[in-house]
């Protein structure tokens, strides 16, 4: 049947799905409010405040294949993965992002009404593509303190479940996973995502594990330790028995020449990366201090890039949109389970200083 409008054409479900919001980088940000983009202080993407390996932009310079479609087999990148992951390179699948490998994942299992396990407040894209891969959210909210509730979700499980999306440590809230839950949820026998974006800012993993589970997954992203974002580059670690079938729907050439150079010479520059780490820990637990400091913002402990704040006095939009006007961006949340907060990204000490004084002189117009 024709449609009678050529909207008609979308899926009904389509329709109903709210747009993801995504950040936007500084340009964008400074063209819409007349900032010129070197003055914007941006702590509302999680991203590396240092940048990547100074070898990446040199090696860019030096490559010459650019021509050439990238690898679909992404063999010299996952070689070079092998030694950092510590497991086989066929573990091994790299995506556009590890959003990429959310979708894909998500594309691989999902059919219409299937049921995916959402643990919120939590990264957004879990509940996104489930939803645009037709699939069904049940929601396993967590507690005051954002920490999971696992018998919540054992009690969610059923005969239509297919997933689980735990991230480790938790965007927007910071919190570390606590990795015991993981074997009794893991015996459901549903796929157990474990999204360990921020994992070299909290030190735990569980990829070691996969050999030894084929329903665990494990999701790394390049965009923040090492400062790749823009490349969008991450990896996801699983049995073969899932890989294989991922490897069979992948769009070709999904990870692009530039981020497989790039993954190549930050994995050869590795203790310049992790020293920049430390740079960012040590920033957080000081920010961290300081905006608990303030009395109008509730910090919460942070095992990743980041700082969640309840805001305690005034409104979080407000004191959004006044860092805003002074070149600063920060990320607000205010849904049913964050209530009204911010989460900042950690910057160097001379951002946090910036940000610290704005929001010093913010808080006295506060009621
Ligand atoms: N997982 C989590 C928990 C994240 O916070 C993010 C980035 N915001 C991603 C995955 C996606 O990262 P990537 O840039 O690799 O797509």
């Amino acid at each position: 049947m024709t449609p009678k409008r050529i909207e008609d054409i979308i899926r009904p479900d389509i329709w109903d799905i709210k747009q993801y919001i995504p950040i936007e980088p500084p340009e964008v940000l400074g063209r819409t409010r007349g900032i010129s983009p070197e003055r914007i202080i941006k702590l509302d993407g999680n991203e590396n405040p240092y940048g990547c390996s100074p070898r990446v932009g040199e090696a860019l310079a030096r490559h010459r294949g650019y021509h050439f479609y990238p690898d679909p087999g992404q063999q010299e990148l996952r070689k070079a993965l092998e030694n950092y992951v510590g497991l086989d390179a066929s573990y091994i699948i790299a995506g556009s992002g590890s959003d990429e490998l959310i979708d894909l994942l998500l594309r691989a299992v999902i059919g219409p009404g299937d049921k995916v396990i959402d643990c919120p407040p939590t990264f957004g894209m879990y509940r996104f593509s489930t939803l645009v891969c037709g699939g069904r959210v049940v929601d396993v909210p967590r507690d005051d303190e954002y920490h999971i509730l696992p018998d919540r979700v054992l009690e969610a499980v059923d005969d239509g479940t297919k997933m689980i999306f735990l991230a480790s440590p938790n965007n927007p809230t910071g919190a570390p996973l606590p990795l015991e839950i993981v074997p009794q949820l893991l015996k459901t026998g549903i796929l157990v995502v474990l999204d360990e974006a921020y994992y070299e800012f909290s030190g735990k993993t569980m990829a070691h594990e996969v050999p030894r589970h084929e329903n665990l997954i494990v999701l790394r992203t390049f965009s923040k330790w090492a400062g790749l974002a823009g490349l969008r580059v991450g990896y996801g670690i699983m049995q073969e028995a899932i890989s294989r079938h991922l490897w069979k729907i992948k769009p070709p050439y999904n990870v692009n020449v530039s981020a497989q150079v790039a993954v190549q010479e930050t994995l050869a520059d590795v203790p310049y990366l992790m020293a920049n780490i430390e740079k960012v820990i040590a920033e957080r637990e000081r920010m961290s201090q300081a905006l608990g400091d303030l009395g109008f913002l509730k910090p919460y402990p942070s095992e990743a890039n980041f700082v969640f704040c309840q805001v305690l006095r005034g409104r979080g939009v407000e004191i959004r949109d006044a860092l805003r006007e002074r070149g600063i961006f920060v990320r607000y949340f205010d849904t049913p389970l964050t209530h009204d907060a911010l989460r900042i990204s950690v910057g160097r000490p001379e951002d946090t200083d910036v940000l610290l004084e704005a929001l010093r002189e913010i808080g006295k117009g506060l009621s």
